[in-house]
């Protein structure tokens, strides 16, 4: 008898907004990949960076998935209350020689696509400066279900990229990568414009010991203007009064075919049909999805 690990997914809203057609694809996909295999699927809330966090979005993100009709496994997960387990690795790091401090200021830095390593080897104190972690010079890829073969050459692509930053805040990339680990979660399906972040995701990975989880990045949404749904730029947020039309919309975004008539149905029902139809091969394998309009989609490579 084969045994293999529970499916265990997540979505991981942060709160700096309400959230848009996006957010519920990437809800939506990650839900019905995750039910659809009797799995697991987790909430948690990336409330780090409180300066950019409005007040009260994080209760109306779950309020907003809730009256879509998502259910959402064990409690609610909050970056916010994790920052002790964040500085301990940190700790770690700097003091494996894997992560030092830079004291490189916004200005110095300003022609610079890559860090030029500037403070690699300068044994600088940690207080009142940034945390870097050190990259190799090696490529890091990993096979999408969806985007297929994706390959980073880290010190080249990325350089030395920032755990923890000047003002205290700890970065997403080096929390996603505890917090994945932290729950238990083997498959990530979110936007394809995290992808360029997976390499340096699998690389913490890596360095701390944690399994590669499985990935699953769904085409990121833009305007018709170019834009990137997004929660901070006020893109038109979603509201469950058009549950059910927002949900087929979404579903038809992520390539399921549709029945005509499942727009009638309540949410809770269309969230059943689409666990029992769905085809993460259908998924359209573009990084960019065009909304024109609410009707009619244009996707673009
Ligand atoms: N918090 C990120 C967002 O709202 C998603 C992070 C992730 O899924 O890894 O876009």
């Amino acid at each position: 008898m084969v045994l293999t690990r529970p499916y265990v997914g997540r979505f991981a809203p942060t709160p700096s907004g309400a959230l848009h057609l996006g957010s519920l694809a990437a809800a939506l996909a990650s839900y019905l990949d995750a039910k659809s295999v009797a799995g697991k699927w987790l909430v948690r809330i990336e409330d780090l960076d409180p300066p950019r966090q409005i007040a009260e979005a994080a209760d109306n993100i779950l309020r907003t998935l809730e009256g879509f009709g998502f259910d959402w496994d064990d409690e609610v997960f909050w970056q916010s209350k994790r920052s002790d387990a964040y500085e301990v690795i940190i700790s770690k790091l700097i003091n494996n020689g894997l992560a030092y401090a830079c004291s490189c200021s916004r200005k110095q830095l300003v022609n610079n696509v890559i860090y030029p390593n500037t403070c690699r080897d300068k044994l600088k104190s940690a207080k009142d400066a940034a945390i870097r972690v050190r990259t190799p010079n090696l490529e890091y890829q990993f096979e999408d279900r969806v985007q297929g073969l994706f390959i980073q050459k880290l010190a080249e692509e990325v350089g030395d990229f920032i755990i923890k930053r000047r003002d205290g805040l700890i970065a997403y990339q080096l929390a996603v990568v505890l917090d994945d680990a932290e729950q238990g979660i083997n498959h990530v399906v979110r936007g394809a414009d995290l992808l360029d972040s997976t390499p340096r995701q699998i690389y913490l990975q890596e360095l701390l010991g944690f399994p590669m989880p499985n990935y699953l990045h769904i085409p990121t949404l833009v305007d018709s203007d170019g834009y990137k749904l997004s929660k901070s730029h006020c893109s038109p947020f979603i509201t469950t009064n058009k549950a059910s039309q927002l949900l087929v919309y979404a579903l038809q975004i992520l390539g399921q075919k549709v029945e005509k008539d499942l727009v009638l149905e309540p949410p809770l029902q269309i969230l059943n049909w689409a666990i029992s139809h769905w085809q993460s091969e259908s998924i359209p394998k573009k990084r960019i999805v065009i909304i024109e309009d609410k009707f009619s989609i244009t996707t673009v490579s």
